[in-house]
């Protein structure tokens, strides 16, 4: 058996991050899991990991702050030697219409969403540049694509993060380090939960599979662009929408 690989997962103690740190984890990667509130029980999930001889890390920090990164990566570098894939996922939402969004709703979204992308990845890629390896997916959104009414400072975010993507996997291609983003549409998880019954279910009805996507679903396109089997992938943006749009 050859060296285990090891995955960053930011956001990882919920939804989709988590459902990324899983899959990796079930494929023998040893991974690191962030978060920054104290709402999940993420000791649990190491435990769960540990039980199946995948080493967990798991690192408090707030992506947006750059301190926190630098203490982050340095922890995750001490303990594992290398980050072979960054899963750049951490993000929230603060919907509202820009005549009563806030400074502070705006700015709050742009520096986790976009700043805490930029932050993590110029740490995490100091090291796959010296490996002349690495893969980075980042969690863009359909709404960075096609915008949406009542989400102007996300999808700001998110299509700041398909230009980020695309500018980094053209810096970094010749260090043999791919970049891609993904953009799912609408997913199951506490960040749709808060959405009305009847808005989800205008929503099913715009999309062509006629359902909102799991967790699981974004995880596997996740996990495929983590791995060699996507070798000739970079700089791509793939949405997972059930064809919300194509
Ligand atoms: P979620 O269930 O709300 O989970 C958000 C995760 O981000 C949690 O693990 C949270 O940690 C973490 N987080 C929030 N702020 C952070 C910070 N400052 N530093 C570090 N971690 C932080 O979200 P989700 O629905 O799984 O979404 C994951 C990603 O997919 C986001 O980037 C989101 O924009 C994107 N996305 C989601 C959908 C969807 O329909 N759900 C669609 C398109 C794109 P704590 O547990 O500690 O709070």
């Amino acid at each position: 058996m050859g060296e285990r690989k090891v995955v960053l997962v930011t956001g990882g103690s919920r939804g989709i991050g988590k459902e990324v740190a899983e899959i990796y984890a079930e494929n023998g990667y040893d991974v690191v899991i962030n978060y920054v509130s104290d709402r999940t029980d993420v000791e649990g999930i190491k435990k769960e990991f540990e039980e199946k001889k995948v080493k967990c890390l798991l690192i408090k920090a707030d992506v947006s702050n750059s301190e926190d990164v630098e203490k982050m990566i340095e922890e995750a570098i001490k303990e594992f030697g290398k980050i072979d894939v960054l899963v750049n996922n951490a993000g929230i939402t603060r919907d509202t219409l820009l005549m009563r969004m806030s400074e502070e709703d705006f700015d709050k979204v742009i520096e986790i969403n976009l700043k805490g992308t930029y932050l993590v990845t110029k740490q995490v890629t100091k090291y796959m540049m010296k490996k002349r390896q690495g893969s980075i997916i980042n969690l863009a959104s359909v709404v960075g694509v096609v915008g949406n009414a009542g989400q102007a400072n996300y999808a700001a975010s998110k299509a700041g993060i398909i230009g980020f993507t695309k500018s980094i996997a053209k810096e970094l291609a010749s260090r043999n380090i791919r970049v891609n983003a993904v953009a799912p549409g609408f997913i199951e998880t506490d960040m749709t939960n808060i959405l009305k019954d009847e808005v989800k279910e205008n929503i099913g009805n715009q999309i062509p599979l006629k359902r909102m996507g799991t967790a699981r679903e974004v995880a596997e396109v996740i996990y495929f662009l983590g791995t060699d089997k996507s070798s000739y992938i970079t700089g791509q943006v793939i949405n997972i929408d059930g064809g919300m749009v194509m």
